[in-house]
């Protein structure tokens, strides 16, 4: 029970990565407010959650992550529902795959408002809230695409890149109120993320990591925890890879 009594928002919580994650934080006895884009999504991991536990201290909401105000209104009421907010993950994210010389910049400013403005807004939104209630987390989900950049859809590498300037800069920043900022750098992880690819392409990138096998959503949900968790008391301003050594 590693995150005990602690109160988490999970943004993109209704499936994949973050879905695991909100998974693991309850696991480890945490209230968790998960996020997703619409309604149904949210109502549909809310119902999975409750088959399997019907305790879970679990709800949900979905704000839109590019709107302050509506993050705002949707943190404090986590806030004042449960009395604090501990932590929050800032996992919701689209990838890309244009061309280059066919990329549109509107296709490429999608990618960078999800991937990087509503982390920076979700990230300024509780750092506010743990600034006054004595320190909290803040988590964000980079790739290993930001370490080696990717051959296509160049807006998903670019704005993985910010999101571990985001990380690195604000433990910096925030590190004087007790806010850690940390980030998990997942590799090919069997989500909806990865189905969507080539099968060939799944393959091609097995055969180059060397754990001979895709990383699982649980393998990078692990890594939350632990970063999450008083067990990374002193670790902020990290980017932790969780993608079993690829290098592609
Ligand atoms: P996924 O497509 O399975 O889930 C994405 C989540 O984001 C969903 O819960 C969805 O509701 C949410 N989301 C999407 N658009 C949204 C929007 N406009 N507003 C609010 N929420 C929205 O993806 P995943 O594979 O679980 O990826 C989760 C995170 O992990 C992403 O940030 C992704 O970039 C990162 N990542 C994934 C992989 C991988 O191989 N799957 C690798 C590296 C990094």
């Amino acid at each position: 029970m590693l995150l005990q009594g602690k109160v988490a928002v999970v943004t993109g919580g209704t499936r994949g990565i973050g879905f695991a994650v909100v998974k693991k934080f309850l696991e480890n006895g945490a209230k968790v407010a998960l996020l997703g884009s619409r309604q149904e999504t949210v109502d549909k991991a809310l119902q999975k959650i409750k088959e399997e536990d019907a305790n879970a201290e679990v709800v949900g909401y979905w704000p839109n992550l590019m709107n302050a105000g509506e993050v705002e209104e949707v943190f404090t009421k986590v806030k004042d529902m449960y009395g604090s907010l501990d932590i929050l993950v800032n996992n919701a994210g689209v990838s890309a795959r244009d061309s280059f010389y066919e990329y549109k910049p509107e296709d490429f400013e999608k990618v960078i408002d999800l991937n990087v403005n509503s982390v920076f807004i979700c990230a300024q939104a509780a750092a506010k809230i743990m600034k006054e209630q004595g320190g909290g987390v803040i988590l964000n989900t980079s790739s290993m695409v930001s370490i080696y950049g990717q051959p296509a859809g160049v807006g998903y590498p670019a704005s993985k890149f910010a999101v571990n300037g985001l990380t690195k800069s604000l433990a910096r920043e925030l590190g004087k109120d007790q806010i850690r900022v940390n980030a998990v750098a997942p590799g090919v992880t069997r989500t909806d993320m990865v189905a969507a690819l080539p099968e060939e392409m799944v393959k091609r990138l097995t055969a180059t990591i060397p754990l001979g096998r895709v990383g699982e959503p649980e393998d990078v949900a692990n890594a939350f925890v632990f970063l999450a968790s008083d067990m990374a008391s002193y670790v902020t301003g990290e980017i932790l890879s969780v993608d079993g050594a690829a290098m592609t």
